[in-house]
């Protein structure tokens, strides 16, 4: 896609440090490194985010992670990974080409908070939305 900048890093008109790539997907370091060692993994194939994925994009995709994972742990001395995938603008994403960021943890002081709020759970309302949820799945 001409507009896209990871269909431009795809190609190579665009540069990017690059840590892995095959025929299918590219890894490389974001730019704004959140935490040291922040790479991007991207499939080759133009595809918006994991709501428009195929699933043979995404067996792919994610079958390359732990590979990556292992490696920036290793590189970085980090004791720890996150994986963080946006999906539309509602949820942060920037750019429209689907991407799984790999964040190596530091320790506490390394810059990067995610905050999971934590609610009382209410059983019944979780049986409820688990049948609507997987009366989508299902379609
Ligand atoms: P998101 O907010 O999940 O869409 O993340 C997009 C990410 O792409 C951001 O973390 C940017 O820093 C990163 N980014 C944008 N342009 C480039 C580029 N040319 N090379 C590497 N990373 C980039
Ligand atoms: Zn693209």
């Amino acid at each position: 896609m001409e507009n896209c900048i990871f269909c431009q890093i795809v190609a190579g008109t665009i540069p990017a440090a690059k840590v892995y790539e095959d025929e299918q997907v590219v890894a490389f370091l974001d730019i704004t490194q959140v935490t040291p060692g922040h790479t991007l993994i991207i499939p080759k194939q133009h595809v918006r985010n994991l709501l428009d994925m195929p699933d043979t994009t995404a067996s792919t995709l994610f079958a390359n992670v732990p590979k990556i994972a292992r490696a920036l742990t290793k590189a970085t001395g980090a004791q720890g990974i996150n994986l963080v995938n946006n999906n539309e603008e509602a949820a942060g994403q920037t750019v429209f080409h689907a991407h799984l960021h790999l964040l190596p943890r530091l320790g506490h002081q390394d810059g990067l908070t995610i905050d999971f709020t934590t609610n009382e759970p209410n059983f019944p309302a979780l049986a409820e939305l688990a049948q609507t949820i997987s009366q989508e799945v299902s379609q």
